[in-house]
């Protein structure tokens, strides 16, 4: 748009106006419309004025201005251009005076006015059209303009949209920078904690150099300490060395040292006699030692018993005869005879049986000799008798053992024969169920009983505990079966099997402990139905094993062992390969002067029996 063009055009259109304002209304119009019409951009213009860039201030100020109503009256004031209009108001207004001058019938003056009136209007037209080709003009220039702005109010939008989102990105970053710099107090916060913790670190790290310092020289005190350990260490080593070289040859001096023990024990047992017999006499139970006037034990002789009776003349006319019967035996005890000293005696035994030879123990007598006492004994430890006191030995000794590398495992069985039936006494299952036993040979040579209890037993308790229940066993029946434990045999038999690994040796023993069934005879006539049945299978079982042992003795070719059920039960015990030790009880009662006497010489000829040289179950 130019400045100078609308500045130069304007007022005439606005001049011309002026003229006509009174006299023609619908003539007017155009100039009103174009006045809205140019009014508008101006206004629209005014806010964008604020916002446009300075790069164009002057076309927009210039039409601003130009096209104020004020302004266009101003103009139309203001001196009009030229010459050629002047005539056009002038005829105007001549015309209007002419007009209410010239009198009715001046026809022709009136046709001339309206001729210039027509003139001037013709003029008129000229000019308005003229304006109006201006105004046109200028609304072209306008709306060209309009179009530019408009263009440039979409970029100014853009632009504060562009704006705006910047806006909200600086917004964030604003709240980035909030959290940022509470993050950087916190921070300064924690750089001025870690800074005192620093300086109290510098200060224990100060300390600890102190003490590493002092540490490093405990450290080389130490070292060198450790040095003359180590070489004391080595000299140790070395003197451990040679001791348990030491050790080793003393350990196999002391396995040759054991196995000759073994040898020189049974050399002396063998010189001994392989079947000993001990006589036990029993105190009185009542009155005094002194009554005991039949039975003589030597003082100065331990080996010796007399039995003496003074039996009266038939006639009277001789002095009454003094018999005296004399018996020597391996060891004979008196009443005042201890437990302890008893078993002393076969202690020596009872270490053959771990040694590996089999061992057996009787005690033969009547009724109430002392047989049960002597094997089994009272519940106090001084009374106990040879079965516990053996076990008590036997586990002892396998324990000491064990440090030359012996291994023992025991079993434990408790039988009782009764008129040739045997009875197990560990029984404990229904009395009604009891099973029924029998006696077997294996291949081995070994024998074993058919349904027997056979019990691992691994200390001494153990076997009191199976002690007692045999005696509950015992005990039953003597209640029901009238003393039935005089009248059978009850044997106690401790398997005992030993392993040297180291030595690959091993040895397999049975210890035997028998207390025989009463000795005493029964007159015949006395006795009758069960009772004689009783009798006759204990007479025939304890003739049978004098038979057995004389035969022994002999060196028969058979041994009747399967005469009776004891035999062939103790045959591994008798004989070649075992010792046997036979204890006869006597009872210091008068009236049992000649069972006493019997008793004796049965042991008498088995002590005179001299049973083969046993050796040792080894393998
Ligand atoms: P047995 O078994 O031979 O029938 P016992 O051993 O039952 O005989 O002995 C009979 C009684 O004599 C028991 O009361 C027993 O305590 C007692 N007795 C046996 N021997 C001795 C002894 N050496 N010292 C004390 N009392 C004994
Ligand atoms: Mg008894």
């Amino acid at each position: 748009m130019n400045k100078e063009n609308t500045s130069s055009r304007l007022p005439v259109m606005s001049g011309k106006r002026a003229h006509t304002n009174s006299s023609d209304g619908e003539q007017q119009q155009p100039a009103q419309k174009m006045r809205r019409v140019d009014a508008e951009p101006a206004q629209k213009f005014r806010p964008a004025a604020s916002v446009v860039p300075p790069r164009r201030p002057a076309a927009v100020k210039a039409p601003v201005k130009a096209l104020r109503p004020t302004g266009a009256a101003t103009v139309a004031v203001a001196p009009a251009r030229g010459d050629q209009k002047k005539p056009v108001a002038a005829v105007a207004k001549a015309a209007g005076l002419g007009a209410s001058r010239r009198p009715g019938w001046d026809l022709k003056g009136k046709v001339s006015d309206m001729e210039a009136k027509v003139q001037n209007y013709q003029s008129k037209i000229k000019s308005v059209n003229l304006e109006n080709d201006h105004l046109k003009d200028s609304i072209t220039k306008a709306q060209k303009h309009k179009t530019e702005i408009e263009d440039e109010n979409k970029g100014l939008k853009k632009r504060i949209g562009e704006c705006e989102e910047e806006l909200e990105k600086l917004a964030t970053v604003k709240d980035d920078l909030a959290q940022t710099s509470t993050e950087r107090d916190g921070l300064k916060k924690d750089l001025s904690n870690l800074s005192e913790e620093h300086k109290v670190l510098e200060g224990l790290r100060d300390h600890l150099e102190s003490e590493l310092r002092n540490i490093q020289t405990q450290l080389a005190i130490q070292t060198s300490t450790l040095r003359q350990c180590q070489d004391s260490l080595k000299e140790s080593q070395e003197l451990v060395r040679n001791l348990e070289e030491t050790v080793a040859r003393q350990r196999e001096e002391l396995h040759i040292g054991e196995m000759e023990r073994r040898k020189l024990h049974n050399t002396i047992q063998e010189l001994k006699g392989n079947i000993r017999v001990f006589c036990r006499v029993r105190p009185l139970l009542t009155g005094n030692q002194s009554d005991v006037l039949h039975i003589q034990l030597p003082a100065h002789d331990n080996k010796a018993l007399t039995l003496a009776k003074t039996e009266e003349s038939h006639t009277g006319r001789t002095a009454d005869t003094q018999k005296s019967y004399n018996f020597s035996f391996d060891r004979v005890f008196g009443p005042r005879s201890s437990q302890r000293e008893v078993f002393e005696e076969i202690s020596l035994l009872v270490q053959s049986a771990l040694d590996g030879y089999n061992v057996c123990c009787f005690a033969y007598g009547q009724t109430g000799s002392g047989k049960t006492f002597t094997m089994e004994g009272g519940d106090v430890e001084d009374m106990w008798g040879v079965i516990p006191r053996a076990v008590q030995q036997i586990f002892k000794s396998a324990k000491a053992l064990q440090e030359q590398g012996w291994e023992y495992s025991f079993t434990a069985s408790f039988v009782e024969i009764y008129n040739e039936t045997l009875r197990d006494l560990l029984y404990t299952g229904k009395p009604n169920k009891r099973p029924e036993h029998e006696i077997r040979k294996l291949s081995n040579n070994e024998i074993t009983v058919t349904n027997l209890t056979y019990q691992q037993v691994n200390n001494e308790d153990e076997v009191h505990n199976l002690i007692m229940l045999a005696n509950q066993n015992r005990s039953t029946a003597r209640t029901g079966m009238n003393d039935h434990s005089s009248r059978s045999h009850s044997v106690f038999q401790l398997d005992i099997e030993g392993q040297n690994s180291d030595r690959d040796t091993k040895c397999k023993s049975v210890l035997c402990l028998v207390d025989l069934a009463g000795s005493e005879r029964v007159q015949k006539s006395q006795s009758q139905g069960e009772r004689f049945k009783e009798m006759t299978s204990i007479n025939s079982s304890l003739t049978n094993l004098g038979i057995v042992i004389a035969a022994l003795a002999n060196k028969e070719s058979f041994i009747p062992y399967r005469n009776s059920k004891l035999t062939y039960l103790l045959q591994n015990c008798l004989g070649g390969n075992s010792k046997t030790l036979m204890f006869v009880n006597i009872a210091p009662e008068e009236e049992s002067f000649s069972e006493s006497l019997n008793s004796l010489r049965f042991a008498s000829k088995v002590n005179d029996c001299v049973i083969g040289t046993a050796s040792a179950n080894r393998k």
